[in-house]
Parts: structure tokens; sequence; C-alpha cells
């Protein structure tokens, strides 16, 4: 059974989607998101927009991103929502849902989500903060992408699958070598249904961003 890896940097991955930085390479084959990381943002980073946007018409573009917020991203908070905008601005134009790498400022990336109303999906990626905040960002309509990283609290790990409901969850292996059959294994006994059952709701929850996999 092929399960679907929402997000990896591996770029040999088979069944899931590759992120890489504007400039890459793409193989026939694969799917791709592309945006500009905020630890990455530097001086050219009007130049790295433009070259997201080219590649946001392609067909294995399926995501844009990772994009988002860092307290250790290089670049003050103030450029970093630039930037955000503007590949929230590509996700809009070209239909494609956002994968948004978030440490800290959840409240302000809520915000925003509440001013700009977008239409396409908006995905927080390596979800690992708290229950708390999970819900709030629950309430404002994301979905989430989690990774084995989640079971390092297990009690955490088992709230979380209680309070976010399968139809708003991906499973990543994100940069690790994690073997993504373990974050399956783990939520498919904490939604109570077969490993089969769970990967046919994620291939609904793509379908319902807007990403065919087949
Ligand atoms: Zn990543």
């Amino acid at each position: 059974m092929k399960l679907f890896n929402f997000h990896t940097h591996n770029k040999s991955e088979e069944y899931g989607i590759i992120n890489i930085s504007p400039g890459e390479y793409l193989i026939e084959g694969k799917i791709y998101s592309c945006g500009l990381h905020p630890w990455d943002i530097d001086n050219d980073y009007q130049e790295k927009i433009e070259k997201t946007e080219q590649l946001a018409g392609k067909n294995k573009i399926v995501a844009i991103g990772e994009a988002g917020f860092d307290s250790k991203s290089p670049a003050d908070f103030n450029l970093q929502k630039d930037i955000f905008r503007k590949h929230v601005g590509i996700s809009e134009k070209y239909n494609k849902a956002l994968i948004i790498h978030c440490v800290k400022y959840y409240n302000e990336l809520i915000a925003l989500k509440k001013e700009i109303k977008p239409a396409g999906a908006w995905v927080i990626h390596g979800f690992r903060g708290k229950i708390q905040i999970a819900s709030e960002l629950l309430k404002h309509g994301f979905y989430f992408s989690v990774s084995e990283s989640l079971l390092i609290d297990r009690n955490k790990a088992e709230q979380f699958f209680n309070l976010i409901p399968a139809d708003k969850i991906f499973f990543e292996t994100d940069d690790s070598d994690y073997m993504i059959e373990n974050i399956y294994n783990f939520a498919s006994v904490q939604y109570k249904i077969s490993l089969e059952e769970l990967v046919l709701q994620i291939n609904r929850n793509l379908e319902s961003i807007g990403i065919w996999v087949g």
C-alpha cells in the first residue's frame, strides 16, 4: 500500500510532494511544492519569488511553499509577512494549496487568514505546537501535516488526534529519515480506522485541496 508523503525534502520520493527552492530542477513523474522558506530569505528574495511564480503554473507544482514565519529567519517579521503575502497571492492566482512553515507567530498567521480570506487551502506542516493552538488553527479552517516528530510527546499526540478530524490531516517526513509508516500507523489507531481506510481518507483530503495523485 502506498502512503502519501505530504512534505519531504527527499528528492527521490516516489509518492509525495517534494519541496524545492525556486530554481531547482523538476524531474518527470514527480510532484513538487515550491517557495521561499523563511530561513532562506536573502537579498535575492524578489528574484526567488518571481521564479516561484514562473513555476507555479506547471502541473508538476501542486502546492506553493513552504512559506511562512520563523523567529530564526534572517528577515524581520515585516519582511517575512510581505514575502508570505506574495506566496498567498501566487497560491490564490494558480489555485494551488499553500504549505506553511510556522514557528511562533501563530496569532499573526491566523490574523492574516481572517484578513485575506483565501479560497485555497492553507496547510500547516510539521505542526508540534500546543493543543490550544491546534484548536485555534482548526477553528480557522487550517489543515495539518504532521510527522513522526509529533510522537515524541505521546500524550500530546493522542490529544492532537482526538482534536483534529481525519479530514483535516496529512502525513509527512519533512527533512528527517523517518519511515512514513510510523505516523500513519499511530494515526490509524487513534482514529480507530484501518490503514486502508486512512489511505482512502488522505486521498479524499488531497482532492479536497486540489491535488489528484491517482
Ligand atoms: Zn520542510
